[in-house]
């Protein structure tokens, strides 16, 4: 599934989750895995992830440990924005009740309404009670390098947008983030593998088949894997795509000497890797 891998041995997947300090509170783009999900797993990861994908349950990677030992408390997250509800997105809610979560209307109504054998199963009822607050969104015309854009998300600052990208899920979403040294697109699971957006298109074949599993709709996701190509090749100097499960790109982001920092805005002060290794945490700067 990883390419790095040799044959049928365990392979290695990231959950990339972007934590953006703005004038508003700390925004939370993607959860991965919460607390809850790593001390209870039966009761909130279904049995048939639990045992194919075997997620690594560890409390020191959650997002709100990282996020503690950056230096902030789990309060100061005023916002969460979902790529989309699957568990391994979404499992971090709860630990923030604090925050407004921001996911598509669509998305919400497939996850709480789930219908046939995968959907009963991507989706955690129990770890969507965790926030009161939900503020969902309709596909509009804006656009953005050609993407149709939800802008002016509620309390948010203008610079971070969502791009719908549907087809792995119903209403799968990019999040476009504004910084001083051009955009960065967390395209969440709109692809897997780095190489699919390469010009000679290459992704593994285990990954090739999960996305197929898990896919609602495979001419939305390929007609939306085929655009997002196309904007990291046309607009590459000024728009960084990135996955949410690729570890390849989560080890280039977070050790490239990138300066996405202080003063990017005036509503940002900085943009964070959180970093799944051991290790103290600290802004990239
Ligand atoms: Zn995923």
């Amino acid at each position: 599934m990883d390419r790095q891998t040799k044959g049928i041995g365990e392979s290695h997947l990231v959950c990339h989750c972007l934590l953006v300090e703005t004038r508003e509170g700390l925004v939370l783009i993607d959860t991965g895995l919460g607390l809850r999900d790593v001390f209870k797993p039966q009761e909130r990861i279904d049995g048939l992830f639990r045992n194919f994908l075997r997620p690594k349950l560890r409390a020191e990677e959650t997002a709100i440990r990282q996020i503690r030992s950056l230096g902030f408390r789990p309060s100061e997250v005023r916002h969460i924005i979902l790529t989309h509800l699957d568990f391994d997105h979404a499992g971090g809610i709860d630990d923030f009740p604090h925050a407004q979560v921001h996911v598509m209307e669509t998305e919400l109504k497939a996850a709480t309404h789930p219908k046939g054998f995968i959907s009963n199963r991507r989706y955690s009822p129990s770890q969507l009670t965790g926030s009161k607050t939900w503020n969902t969104y309709y596909q509009e015309g804006e656009k953005w390098f050609g993407f149709d854009a939800v802008r002016q998300l509620k309390g948010l600052p203008p610079e971070i947008l969502m791009i719908p990208l549907f087809g792995h899920t119903e209403g799968h979403i990019g999040v476009a983030v504004e910084t001083d040294q051009g955009w960065l697109l967390h395209a969440g699971d709109a692809y897997f593998f780095q190489g699919e957006l390469n010009k000679d298109y290459s992704c593994p074949p285990g990954l090739r088949a999960y996305q197929t599993i898990m896919e609602v709709s495979r001419h939305q996701r390929l007609f939306n894997q085929k655009r997002l190509k196309d904007l990291a090749h046309t607009h590459h100097k000024d728009v960084r795509v990135f996955c949410a499960h690729d570890k390849v790109e989560f080890q280039d982001l977070k050790t490239e000497k990138l300066r996405l920092l202080a003063g990017t805005s005036e509503n940002f002060e900085n943009v964070f890797w959180m970093r799944r290794d051991q290790g103290k945490e600290r802004p990239l700067q």
